[in-house]
């Protein structure tokens, strides 16, 4: 088979890198592409959109290949890969980065820092920067510098029509404001430039593990803990079990478990001294808050979460941790039968919710917290746990429905999500996505997504 205009490379199922090219991270999501047209250049994209459009074939986009429903990839049709597309710029004087559209935040984080330098990138640094920046991007400097998708300055954007437009403030500001939050419906990002602050390279980063029984009490405490913190302060809350990773001492893993996980994004003595409260809590079962390079904080959890392992998850916002939250959150964080799944709630506020509401299409500002319920079970464990984790998550977001706030962070949204929850995660702002996309593309070619169907 052979593309028009294209210079990259054309898998199929009859070559022998066909499985690998097709796997995403989720190990549950088994799907067969016609053909994997894995880009080397903006120019393959445009050439790639352009022969899907003309054989009408069913289009994934694949940045890291991180979301959790595999959007990244479909039955019989194609797959625009960018995943060789990873390289940064940056511009030290100007303080900024030109990142192509298949990095992944370890190549981010690993040209930024080289110059002292950084952005709100994802907490996971093998995630793709083109999915998670594209719904809007939390990441442990956001409460400081806002989150992915307010640090972007421009975009390139290979549309439906497959032309290829530069997208920011000055041009085409409809398309700018849709793709800050509006995920992949608007055409392909092959490449993103972002604007950089200074940071590191040590930061105080790192968890404060409590045993389970102390769930209730930790959770009260960082509600005030962080209703008192610093920008600088990113914070996270994991309740689950230990992880069993070199750090931890092998008594503690598996042992079912909260952590509140920092970093502090600016001088270590700050943080030292932001945190302080927060060790002197009760007794911890390990502290591992130390000054820590920012690209290995960033590293720090990778295996916990690796290719290939199954995954199925349940999300909402929360708009503050009430007595009520808290109950529902202790009485069902540890009722999953693997060990392996878990709970992460990312503290959002801060420089996120100073940005106006309608200055992008991202539209959980005046969330308190967005809360992810991880179903996590090995490939070999598919018959053992993959009903009981994903009934565990669905049981787990139902019991939260009397405290949660409305809305959603669309990357965390699942397959089996209801359309409505996409609807949900955009609020006010769905209608004026609707028209962008109407104008961009009225086809809806890039339907295999959160999709957003043409106003
Ligand atoms: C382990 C893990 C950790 C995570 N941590 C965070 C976090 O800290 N913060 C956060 O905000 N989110 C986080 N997420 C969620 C993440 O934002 C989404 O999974 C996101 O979809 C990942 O982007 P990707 O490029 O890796 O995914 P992909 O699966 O490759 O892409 C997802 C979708 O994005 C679109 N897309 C991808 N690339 C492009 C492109 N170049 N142009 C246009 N559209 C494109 C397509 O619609 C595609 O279907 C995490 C996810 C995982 C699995």
């Amino acid at each position: 088979m052979e593309i028009d205009g294209f210079r990259g490379l054309l898998i199929t199922a009859d070559d022998a890198e066909y499985d690998t090219a097709r796997a995403v991270w989720n190990g549950a999501i088994d799907r067969r592409p016609r053909l994997i047209a894995r880009c080397s250049e903006t120019a393959d994209v445009a050439a790639a959109v352009r022969f899907a459009r003309e054989h009408d074939l069913e289009i994934a986009v694949r940045g890291g290949s991180h979301n959790v429903g595999g959007t990244a990839v479909c039955d019989d049709g194609i797959v625009i890969d960018l995943s060789a597309l990873r390289a940064v710029w940056v511009d030290p004087i100007g303080r900024t980065a030109r990142v192509q559209g298949g990095a992944l935040w370890s190549d981010v984080d690993h040209e930024t820092q080289a110059h002292g330098l950084a952005t709100t990138g994802g907490i996971v640094s093998h995630t793709g920067v083109a999915g998670l920046t594209l719904g809007g991007g939390l990441g442990w400097l956001m409460r400081k510098h806002g989150l992915a998708v307010d640090n972007l300055l421009a975009a390139e954007v290979v549309t439906a029509e497959g032309s290829i437009v530069r997208a920011s403030t000055d041009e085409h500001p409809d398309l700018f404001w849709a793709l800050r939050g509006g995920g992949g419906n608007f055409g392909v990002v092959t490449s993103f430039h972002f604007a950089l602050h200074p940071l590191g390279p040590d930061v105080l980063a790192g968890p404060v593990f409590w045993a389970a029984e102390d769930t209730a009490e930790v959770m009260r405490f960082y509600r005030d803990f962080i209703a008192e913190a610093p920008d600088e302060l990113g914070s996270l809350v994991r309740l689950g079990t230990v992880p069993a990773l070199p750090g931890i001492p092998a008594d503690l893993h598996w042992r079912p478990a909260i952590a509140v996980s920092c970093c502090y994004a600016g001088a270590v003595e700050d943080g030292e001294r932001a945190v302080r409260s927060l060790r002197r809590l009760g007794t911890p079962l390990v502290d591992l808050l130390a000054p820590t390079p920012y690209v290995a904080h960033q590293r720090a959890i990778d295996d916990t979460v690796p290719h290939g392992w199954h995954y199925y998850w349940k999300s909402t916002n929360l708009a503050g941790l009430s007595d009520d939250a808290i109950a529902v959150i202790a009485d069902h964080a540890y009722a999953a039968g693997s060990p392996r799944s878990m709970v992460v709630m990312f503290h959002m506020r801060g420089a996120v919710a100073r940005v106006p509401h309608d200055a992008t299409a991202y539209a959980g500002r005046d969330v308190a917290h967005n809360i992810v319920i991880e179903g996590v079970w090995l490939p070999d464990e598919a018959g053992e746990h993959a009903a009981a984790e994903s009934a565990w998550a669905r049981r787990f977001l139902e019991a939260l429905e009397p405290v949660r706030a409305g809305g959603v962070y669309v990357n965390f949204l699942d397959a089996d999500d209801d359309p409505s929850r996409i609807r949900e995660a955009y609020g006010d702002h769905l209608w004026r996505i609707a028209e962008v996309k109407a104008k961009y593309d009225p086809d809806n070619a890039f339907h295999h997504n959160k999709n957003i169907p043409p106003a």
